[in-house]
């Protein structure tokens, strides 16, 4: 089992004694394409030192109903890699998350994906049925439909696939938090479940290998406001769990006011929960490294767009084809169309220091979608793994590095945000 990381210590970038240093980035790829691009990035180009390749990515977070699939693109039993000089893929922290939220707000196949771990195929067409009944009618009453399914049964099913995909962290299944009216009945199944869940990986642990439990919080950041916030504080707290996850179903940072309230929920957690407790800031976007000032550990992010963004947007207007390009330098995101065009007078050169973007070398050379996308995807592995390293390596204290980066760039609103 690789080593879980260690509490946040605001001294720049400390190692615990098992080697993982903090703070601690963690990529979560959601399709096989993205898998396959972790691996080639990391045999291309994670030869070169102990800081290349994804070597400074300390955790892979892939959704469970998925997992199959994208584990066959990370080629994870490569033995190839024992005798490399680089960190295999294996070695990192392995984190399944059952994304229940997509149960209200996903497509019908990722439903379908979901519900197929945990529901036998009589219940599971049947509350399929049902969703669909009621998916012109409030979210109150699509919360009756679905709410009596998420089950003990359920729960063991959906804790158990984690523990057959070989999961370091087993993590809860729990409902999302999506709205301020219906909190109470929404707070409340969700401690229900992670009550039972806790119970379930109890059992597991007791009877078997030695694992370690999630909790995590699936939030719309319009919920987290200060009449709330104690209580999923206490809620969070009380659990006793040693990881906890935030995960804003929104771009908090769109919004300095929910920016804010989400940093202040990580504080008051940090400040609450056993100081052995390790915080997620999870499915963010650059941004969201302000975390580690307020007590985050780990922030987690996708190798491709956020929940947040549609992928409707990706796809209108042939953006499908060419989605953004992170611009590292700026900490931005842009289409092609800007990235070519501030390029223009330098050749098209590709402003970036990554081996992906030193072998291609100019946005030209990749003018073809599918390469476009694979080779955007593939830099953007490469500068998070320097992001972590600079983090992990800053020799001021971390709410001082992270204000330098966010000072060098273009992205400055967070700035404002860290005290
Ligand atoms: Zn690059």
């Amino acid at each position: 089992m690789p080593k879980l990381p260690n509490n946040q210590a605001d001294d720049g970038g400390a190692s615990d004694s098992r080697g993982i240093p903090t703070p601690s980035i963690f990529l979560s790829p959601k399709t096989v394409s993205e898998a396959s691009i972790i691996r080639q990035v990391h045999s291309k180009y994670g030869t070169a030192g102990p800081t290349s390749g994804i070597n400074c990515i300390d955790g892979l977070v892939i959704p469970l109903s998925r997992s199959p699939e994208i584990k066959s693109g990370l080629q994870l039993d490569d033995n190839n890699e024992l005798v490399q000089p680089y960190r295999p893929i294996h070695d990192r922290v392995f984190i399944y998350d059952p994304e229940l939220h997509k149960l209200f707000s996903g497509s019908e196949r990722e439903k379908q994906n979901i519900l197929q771990i945990g529901l036998s195929d009589s219940r599971r067409r049947n509350l399929l049925q049902a969703i669909r009944h009621n998916k012109e009618q409030k979210r109150g009453n699509l919360m009756r439909v679905v709410y009596p399914q998420l089950d003990l049964g359920f729960i063991q099913m959906i804790i158990e696939e984690q523990v057959v995909q070989n999961a370091d962290i087993l993590t809860c299944p729990t409902v999302p938090l999506t709205s301020k009216e219906n909190f109470e009945l929404q707070i409340s199944k969700f401690t229900e479940m992670a009550q039972e869940g806790l119970a379930v990986t109890e059992n597991l642990i007791r009877k078997e290998l030695k694992r370690e439990t999630m909790v995590v919080l699936t939030v719309q950041p319009r919920v987290v406001r200060p009449e709330t916030t104690s209580t999923l504080v206490e809620t969070l707290v009380s659990l006793g769990c040693r990881h906890i996850g935030i995960k804003p179903l929104d771009d908090p940072y769109k919004d300095s006011t929910n920016a804010r309230a989400l940093h202040n929920l990580i504080e008051q957690i940090r400040k609450q929960a056993d100081p052995k407790t390790r915080i997620y800031f999870m499915n963010v976007l650059e941004a969201g490294y302000t975390a580690f000032a307020f007590g985050a550990d780990v922030v987690t992010m996708t190798t491709g767009y956020p929940y947040f963004v549609p992928p409707d947007e990706e796809r209108k207007n042939g953006r499908e084809s060419y989605g953004r390009w992170y611009n590292p330098k700026a900490m931005l995101w842009v289409e092609r169309t800007e990235a070519l065009e501030a390029s223009r007078t330098h050749n098209y050169l590709i402003p970036c220091s990554c081996g992906a973007s030193q072998e291609v070398r100019t946005f030209l050379s990749v003018d073809k979608a599918p390469d476009w996308n694979r080779y955007r995807k593939a830099h953007y592995c490469l500068v998070k793994n320097d992001e972590a390293r600079m983090l992990q390596n800053a020799e001021v204290p971390l709410r001082h590095a992270i204000r330098e980066m966010f000072a060098r760039s273009e992205n400055v609103m967070p700035i404002a945000l860290i005290p």
